[in-house]
């Protein structure tokens, strides 16, 4: 970044002043590096920040909670909000713009066009959360279209995420480079989140059972198991003895595909979501085998 571009961070809510100060930055030959997050940032987001200031002239952070993938019944309304905390977080880790509109300015009245996918999907939290991956496909493609990066940055926490992306901006030719980032932990392991701060003293203990299970799958796959249904029968043990946690999925899928698998065979994804009390986190392994 030249000197006389050095500013503190902008900040926008609307998609047209969005628009006119990425038009400025790209006459400038600036490459623009994104990441698209639904607030209440932390370490795990900063990673994301890090990278994209490291590999590009401006960054930009989105922060959207995005009512078009959360079913009904989950936690749109709870979700945790700090926007005064997440610009102090995006100002210190060097971030140019952070553009945070609402729901009315991102879906229109009677917007009616959606981006879905057949493939990738059909398994993991599309099994369980049926009409998620079509409002993320979505919302992210929106935000493609309005901040045009030339990179953008995804968590291998959210790993079909990543998979669904990739995939989209490969089938519909989108100009973007989508760039994964391994997983943030807290200390003892558990995988950072927003929605850890649901957790009592009580849950966020328990809520270790996740990370616990990943290594174990994780080594008994390094060291050779091959039988998928005796590592996903480890990992549902090693759950199961913690009373606050509740299973929902426990899977192995191929890690291009997406797709189930019986045996390991070549790179393969192991998902886990789990409810601890009425929070449901999520943690995964990739092994390229
Ligand atoms: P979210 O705000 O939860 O939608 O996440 C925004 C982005 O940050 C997604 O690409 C996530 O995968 C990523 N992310 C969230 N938590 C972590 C973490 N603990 N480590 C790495 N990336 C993360």
């Amino acid at each position: 970044m030249r000197l006389e571009d050095a500013m503190t961070m902008q900040k926008t809510r609307k998609i047209q002043e969005t628009r006119e100060k990425i038009k400025a930055w790209k006459i400038n030959g600036y490459s623009i590096g994104f990441i698209p997050t639904m607030g209440y940032l932390h370490e795990g987001h900063q990673r994301l920040i890090q990278q994209s200031v490291q590999e590009n002239h401006k960054t930009v952070v989105s922060v959207f909670v995005n009512p078009t993938q959360f079913a009904s019944t989950e936690d749109l309304c709870e979700y945790p909000k700090d926007i005064e905390a997440d610009m102090a977080l995006c100002e210190r880790a060097g971030v140019d713009l952070i553009f945070c509109p609402n729901a009315e300015e991102m879906y229109v009245n009677e917007s009616c066009t959606f981006i879905d996918m057949d493939g990738l999907t059909k398994e993991l939290c599309g099994k369980s959360r049926p009409t998620h991956f079509r409002g993320v496909c979505t919302v992210v493609g929106k935000l493609f279209n309005i901040i045009t990066p030339n990179r953008a940055y995804f968590g291998e926490k959210d790993a079909q995420q990543l998979a669904v992306i990739k995939r989209m901006v490969r089938d519909l030719n989108m100009d973007v480079e989508v760039i994964g980032c391994s997983i943030v932990r807290e200390a003892d392991g558990l995988a950072k989140s927003s929605r850890n701060v649901y957790l009592n003293a009580e849950e966020r203990k328990a809520a270790l059972v996740l990370n616990k299970a990943v290594v174990e799958g994780k080594r008994l796959v390094q060291s050779g198991e091959r039988n998928v249904a005796s590592i996903v029968a480890t990992m549902e043990m090693i759950i199961a003895a913690e009373p606050l946690a509740e299973i929902d999925y426990i899977e192995l899928v191929d890690a291009n595909a997406i797709e189930k698998i019986t045996t390991v065979s070549g790179p393969v994804l192991a998902a886990i979501a789990v409810f601890v009390g009425n929070t449901r986190l999520i943690d995964n392994f990739i092994c390229e085998v």
